[in-house]
């Protein structure tokens, strides 16, 4: 690989290899241009010809032509080598997986030409006017983006594809393990997409690794992946980072779920986005991302309030370190690509309007609970008091503290006597503190006595005829995330299975988020002996009396201040409904 290395080198000029991403002028003994890795007016990127370096005065980023590439094009070291080599018809021997290198190479050639093969349909045959047509009118797409990207048309029809691919030499099991055809039961091969438009998907360094398909004739389903292949990995792709990671690299990345959402940008001038086409965010697609930036904007519709989202942002930006911001589309747009037909201008600033993610869960509390009465207020601070002990920063602290006071019409002591508030754990069952236990995922707070009681039920063996899990009310949890993971494991108890709990199967029927807290609960370091029934129980005994009795208690002051308020206004009607209910806790 040395050899490699020297081989390149040698080969190569930087300024002319950097020239190609960077406008550069001569400046003395070096050349200066616009710092392709940070958003700057002045030019502070130097490269120097006889060392065969560069440094950006302005970021600090620094190194050799492949350490250039590695950045800009954001491969690893190896692929930069085979990326320049390539590049420039620099013969290196990159050794091994010859076989393999051979089946990609065939990959990439069928899939080469079945791009060929769409976009001609599209442009240049009878049956893609339809598809044209689509585009244009109907999609609003410019004529230039549709040719940038690629984007073809597979006409109706079952042999189409294959017939040219097999003309062209490829074999029925090449066409089938390319994803582009379909094996039929009497072992002939059908096209795999049939009227609909062909979105292609391309590598990093540029090469076509599979392709989208959208009907246009409202046939299911509407959007048709390829399937996985040697070089299409779906959890490990990004629609349109090819095109726009430099705009990242500047930006920060905004991220988009369809192609449309960001095609549609793209084409009016808004470039640092990328679309993860309607599946979940893997944890492979942010260690992508974090190549080129560590800000991500969230982009949610205006109608979906998204608390998942919202969930899975602060998993991110805890795990990957990541800024996230948000982005919300106003009213009446439904999605980016409505946004830009109807206001270009204004939709190219989305950026600057971006919500801190704070303020954005904050403002989802607030439609989440009322905010005229005392028990809505208290809801409202007991879930953002995970949320609010995270922030590291005193003046941020602060001025939340602020900000939620005046929004509540509260006191500022009593909101910071209630968010700084834990409810202490009793000493025999206290974790050890270490730092990985302190650590308060997707918002749970894990030091709290109700996650010490989770974290034993499922570890524990008992099973649904204890008496336990019908003791524990669903409401003596505060933390909605337990709560609810609480109600499942009960029903799971019950419905189930008969013996004790197997978490692993259990893990299986809950969501991502919940899942996740599972892990958490299991990891939990609790210093109670498990393997002693008597001692277990007793401790659940003690867990779910005082769970339930806080409980009561926090519905005995919140009825009690709503009939102080209810005697103020003088309505004794509520104060003597109050009253009634009142005396029924008591
Ligand atoms: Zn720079």
């Amino acid at each position: 690989m040395n050899n490699n290395v020297e081989i390149i080198k040698t080969h190569l000029d930087i300024v002319s290899v950097v020239s190609s991403y960077v406008e550069l002028k001569k400046s003395g003994s070096n050349h200066k241009g616009l710092c392709p890795f940070h958003n700057e007016k002045g030019a502070s990127f130097m490269v120097n010809q006889n060392l065969q370096i560069y440094k950006c005065f302005g970021c600090g980023e620094s190194g050799d032509v492949i350490s250039f590439i590695q950045k800009i094009e954001g491969l690893d070291f190896k692929s930069s080598l085979k990326f320049l080599s390539e590049k420039y018809g620099i013969k290196i021997d990159l050794e091994k997986d010859v076989s393999e290198n051979k089946d990609k190479r065939r990959l990439y050639e069928i899939n080469n030409l079945a791009l060929e093969f769409f976009q001609y349909i599209l442009n240049s045959h009878d049956s893609g006017k339809i598809a044209q047509n689509y585009l244009i009118k109907k999609r609003n797409l410019k004529p230039e983006i549709i040719k940038e990207f690629n984007i073809g048309y597979a006409p109706r029809g079952w042999n189409h594809l294959s017939d040219f691919l097999k003309k062209r030499g490829f074999s029925h099991d090449e066409i089938i393990s390319s994803s582009l055809g379909v094996s039929k039961k009497n072992g002939g091969v059908y096209d795999k997409f049939r009227g609909r438009i062909i979105f292609p998907y391309f590598s990093l360094d540029g090469k076509c690794i599979g392709f989208m398909g959208r009907t246009i004739f409202e046939e299911d389903p509407k959007y048709l992946n390829s399937s996985e292949t040697m070089v299409f990995k779906k959890g490990e792709f990004l629609y349109g980072l090819y095109k726009s990671k430099l705009e990242l690299k500047k930006n920060g990345a905004i991220l988009v779920e369809g192609m449309l959402d960001y095609l549609k940008p793209y084409q009016y001038g808004l470039k640092n986005l990328c679309a993860t086409s309607g599946t979940a965010l893997t944890p492979k697609q942010l260690e992508l991302l974090k190549r080129y930036t560590d800000r991500i904007y969230f982009c949610f519709d205006s109608d979906s309030a998204g608390v998942n989202a919202i969930l899975r942002g602060i998993e991110i930006s805890d795990k990957y370190n990541f800024e996230v911001k948000i982005l919300q589309i106003p009213k009446p747009y439904k999605d980016l690509d409505e946004y830009f037909d109807s206001n270009p201008v204004e939709a190219l600033n989305i950026t600057s309007s971006a919500v801190e993610i704070i303020d954005f869960y904050l403002g989802y509390l607030y439609k989440k609970h009322s905010l005229s009465n005392a028990s809505g207020k208290n809801k409202i601070i007991s879930e953002f008091k995970v949320f609010y002990q995270k922030i590291s920063n005193d003046v941020t602290k602060n001025h939340y503290l602020k900000k939620l006071s005046e929004d509540l019409e509260l006191d500022q002591n009593v909101v910071l006597n209630s968010l700084q508030k834990n409810i202490e754990i009793p000493t025999n069952y206290a974790p050890k503190t270490s730092e990985n236990t302190k650590e308060t995922l997707i918002g749970v707070n894990f030091n709290s006595k109700e996650a010490f009681l989770m974290s034993i039920l499922v570890k524990s063996t008992i099973d649904s005829s204890n008496p336990i899990v019908l003791e524990l009310l669903d409401e003596s949890f505060e933390d909605p995330l337990l709560r609810n993971l609480y109600k499942k494991y009960r029903s799971y108890l019950i419905n189930e299975n008969k013996g004790p709990i197997d978490i692993r199967q259990f893990s299986n029927t809950l969501e991502e988020a919940e899942s996740k807290t599972l892990e958490n609960l299991a990891l939990l370091d609790i210093e109670i002996d498990l393997s002693s029934e008597k001692k277990v129980l007793e401790e659940l005994k003690n867990l779910v009396s005082f769970l339930n009795t806080s409980y009561k208690k926090r519905q005995i002051k919140d009825i009690t201040t709503r009939i102080k308020k209810a005697e103020k206004e003088k309505d004794s009607n509520t104060v003597k409904i109050l009253m009634e209910e009142l005396t029924q806790l008591i």
